[in-house]
């Protein structure tokens, strides 16, 4: 079976939304990645930290997914990471309350041995010298590294940021953060210019409006699907990560084409997600809820326009 690293924080949440508050839950770029690829026929692991305020439910959780916990250590007398936003009523944009790196600010990361030859290597959210650090460990080179980020980090540690972009194939950001890595609006140049910085691939996520996949001169749109119920958008960017990260892994197929097929996955994850508040949602779904509803997407995308001579 095909190998994925996970790295990206494991955390607590507290969210507000149009549609209710919730105090500490689990959330974590990590956890949401993890429960996503846990859809695909891959060996998961989690790279992370968490203090000894984690609660064993939560962990056995990730297990229950079959996904290898023994790089997510657990600092004794530490605080896990905390993060707390508020949404606006469009629910596409959001302010960030409170971020407390708490055991994240000291992390060394450790990759675990059985997983120095990962397939993919998905570099979640999470302070770049971390995810630089993942890579230096590395004994095979992998057949895909992905790095998802945030402005968190463009605004306190850009160089280190700028220094693993540098080393990665596949960059997934939403719009507004490539603009401001960028300096560009239009996400055409914005993407280009994020090619010149080293990857070859630019997945471009713009929340209810879908996403945009970038090589070179070609370029692809995956819809995100119309949703009659929208609770809370935490971790949808996350969870569209895992779904590409993990179908790459399974199919191991990094080419363009299987690209697009990785972003409608990716997608179609995310859609589940932004159902219910945290991660309740992708806790209880079922494989042919996920495959009726790629029926949806196919469906939503068809045409069959004859062109003109
Ligand atoms: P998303 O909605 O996909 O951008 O991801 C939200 C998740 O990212 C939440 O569960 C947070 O715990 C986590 N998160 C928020 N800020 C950061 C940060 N600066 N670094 C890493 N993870 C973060």
């Amino acid at each position: 079976m095909n190998k994925l690293l996970i790295v990206g924080t494991v955390a607590f949440d507290a969210i507000e939304t149009p549609f209710g508050k919730t105090d500490k839950i689990l959330g974590g770029a990590a956890t949401y990645i993890g429960l996503s690829a846990s859809h695909f026929n891959v060996k998961s692991a989690i790279v992370s930290v968490v203090g000894d305020d984690f609660p064993q439910e939560y962990l056995d959780l990730l297990t229950s997914r079959n996904i290898d916990i023994s790089g997510l250590e657990v600092v004794q007398g530490g605080k896990t990471f905390f993060w707390s936003g508020l949404y606006h009523n469009d629910l596409n944009s959001r302010d960030t309350l409170d971020t407390q790196l708490n055991v994240l600010a000291d992390f060394q990361p450790k990759v675990p041995q059985d997983f120095k030859d990962a397939d993919v290597v998905m570099l979640g959210n999470l302070h770049p010298l971390v995810q630089s650090s993942v890579l230096d460990q590395m004994e095979k080179q992998p057949k895909l590294v992905v790095l998802d980020t945030m402005n968190f980090w463009m605004d306190c540690a850009l160089p280190e940021l700028l220094d693993v972009i540098k080393r990665v194939d596949v960059i997934t950001i939403n719009d507004e953060e490539a603009r401001q890595l960028t300096g560009e609006y239009s996400l055409v140049k914005a993407a280009a210019k994020i090619h010149t910085m080293g990857p070859k691939y630019v997945v471009i996520k713009k929340g209810e409006h879908g996403a945009l996949l970038f090589h070179q001169k070609e370029i692809f749109f995956a819809p995100a699907l119309p949703l009659e119920e929208v609770f809370d958008p935490t971790g949808a960017g996350d969870t569209f990560a895992g779904g590409f990260s993990g179908f790459i892994a399974q199919s191991e197929n990094v080419s363009f084409g299987n690209m697009k097929n990785a972003i409608i996955y990716g997608s179609n994850l995310a859609s589940f997600c932004v159902e219910k508040f945290g991660t309740e949602r992708m806790v209880t779904l079922e494989k042919a809820e996920v495959q009726q509803r790629l029926q949806q997407f196919k469906a939503l995308t068809q045409f069959d326009i004859v062109l003109e001579k």
